[in-house]
């Protein structure tokens, strides 16, 4: 038998069930990657994710031969490609792991109908992508959790299987035509304090994490400053780590970090559940529909404003900015510019998700689309209406003005008292900083948001 293992979000070597079962039941195997054009048609590809991306292909192939072996990159459809692979190789056989997002769904219906005229047959695998897999838990009525709390308590009873060794030997049929793997280098419009991506590089933040701050997390997790989070974002979006190897090695770490550690992984899973059973809410509201979000000239400034980190609230803006130098943002940040977005400007999450997704390296459909719905109150938040007060998270998650300081340059010279507060400054003292005053007064922006949800 000739097996083909096709690559997606689950760039690794060690714990990959798809490869796994090809080596088993195969006397070789086609590692393949196929860069699809539907998904950089559909906007997804971003200069950030596809330098990272390049990282992990480089570090996957590099893997594959030491093992005997080597990486297969293809570019177009990828159904097409598949199929051209298939007939190339005289492959028996495709491997895959289950995705979750419409666009995943219909390739793997796709690629079964197309295979199967081939006769070749696709196996989809799951815990691959998720520690649990999407419709493993459910609640007695439905078909996926929206409420986290219970998914929560379900998910942690689940049992994990175990984690699988990366294979020894990796043998790829001749003859098998492939691309060049693409270069970091040369991709445009990079962030400048981007992380470096790969298996080799996610498995090394993995045991340094597991060896130091994980046990400080439920502690430390909401310091914006001391950056106290493992940065794992964008290994579990690239599958460079995997997921379910993540949760049991963090839990046999023990102790209340380990624990709220995992707690947040299970939010990643739960947000994938909620998105393969319903894809639409990639898009459109998954519960609660808020219109009459502002439009317009003002809007846009507004926006605008948001996306420069000049809204003239220091720890939105220290936020923003942040993500546009390294390509992420502390998960604090991320909720208090969602907050101050939607809830505040009055600006529908969908502008706000999408200027995300143009530059976070984890920028990943299930995460991204699901959390900001989280924040605007459109989704599975049980308190809809809950708003982050920018200043008070300033205070508390930044008392003495590091991260404010470390991203806004302009305000380093504050003392702590007025920097989350600089409008408070008057005179010449006001005047000695070259930064704008609040784009909107928070209780103006506070009556909007209660206005416009009246009238919902
Ligand atoms: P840690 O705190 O170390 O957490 C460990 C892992 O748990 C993370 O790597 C992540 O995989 C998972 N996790 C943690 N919090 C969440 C959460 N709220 N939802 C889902 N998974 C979580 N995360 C993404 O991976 N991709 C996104 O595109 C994304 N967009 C977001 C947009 C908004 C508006 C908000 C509020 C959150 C978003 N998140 C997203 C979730 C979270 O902010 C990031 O996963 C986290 O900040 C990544 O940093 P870390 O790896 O250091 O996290």
């Amino acid at each position: 038998t000739l097996s083909i293992v096709l690559f997606t979000s689950d760039l690794r070597l060690h714990d990959h069930p798809p490869l796994r079962a090809a080596l088993d039941g195969s006397t070789a195997v086609v590692p393949l990657f196929v860069r699809d054009e539907g998904i950089a048609a559909s906007g997804f590809t971003a200069p950030n994710r596809a330098a990272f991306l390049a990282d992990c292909l480089a570090d996957l192939d590099a893997g594959l031969r030491e093992r005997g072996g080597r990486l297969v990159v293809r570019s177009g459809d990828v159904v097409e490609q598949v199929c051209a692979v298939v007939a190339e190789s005289d492959a028996d056989e495709v491997h895959m792991a289950a995705g979750v997002s419409a666009y995943a769904q219909r390739r793997e219906e796709r690629l079964r109908a197309a295979l199967e005229a081939e006769g070749c047959r696709l196996h989809v695998h799951d815990t691959v992508i998720t520690a649990v897999a999407p419709g493993d838990v459910t609640p007695a009525a439905s078909d996926h959790f929206a409420v986290f709390t219970p998914y929560y308590r379900h998910w942690s009873q689940q049992h994990l299987r175990e984690a699988l060794a990366a294979p020894r030997v990796v043998r790829v049929p001749d003859g098998v035509g492939s691309e060049e793997v693409p270069a970091r280098e040369k991709v445009a419009g990079v962030s400048e304090g981007l992380a470096a991506g790969g298996e080799g590089e996610g498995r090394r933040r993995l045991t340094a994490w597991l060896r130091g701050g994980i046990g400080a997390y439920d502690d430390r997790h909401d310091d914006l400053a001391g950056d106290a989070t493992s940065r794992l974002s964008p290994h579990l979006h690239f599958g460079t780590l995997s997921p379910v190897e993540l949760v049991r090695r963090a839990r046999a770490a023990g102790g209340p970090g380990a624990a709220a550690f995992v707690r947040q992984v299970a939010w990643r899973d739960f947000h994938h559940q909620v998105l393969a059973a319903r894809p639409a809410a990639s898009d459109a509201d998954y519960r609660t529909q808020r219109d009459r979000w502002r439009t317009g000239a003002r809007a846009e400034q507004d926006i605008e404003a948001w996306k420069q980190g000049r809204t003239g609230y220091p720890v939105v803006d220290a936020a923003m900015r942040q993500l546009r130098h390294e390509g992420w943002m502390h998960n604090r940040g991320r909720l208090l510019t969602a907050s101050f977005l939607t809830k505040t400007l009055y600006v529908d999450w969908r502008v706000g998700a999408r200027y995300f997704l143009e530059l976070l390296v984890d920028g990943d459909v299930a995460n991204n689309q699901l959390n900001w719905q989280w924040m605007a109150g459109t989704g599975t938040d049980t308190r809809p209406n809950r708003v982050l007060n920018p200043v008070v998270q300033g205070k508390r998650y930044d008392p003495d003005g590091t991260y404010v300081r470390r991203w806004v340059p302009e305000l380093e010279g504050l003392t702590d008292a007025s920097v989350h507060e600089p409008w408070k400054l008057r005179g010449l003292e006001r005047a000695a900083y070259d930064y704008p005053d609040p784009v909107v007064e928070l209780s103006e922006g506070l009556a909007r948001f209660k206005n416009a949800r009246g009238r919902l």
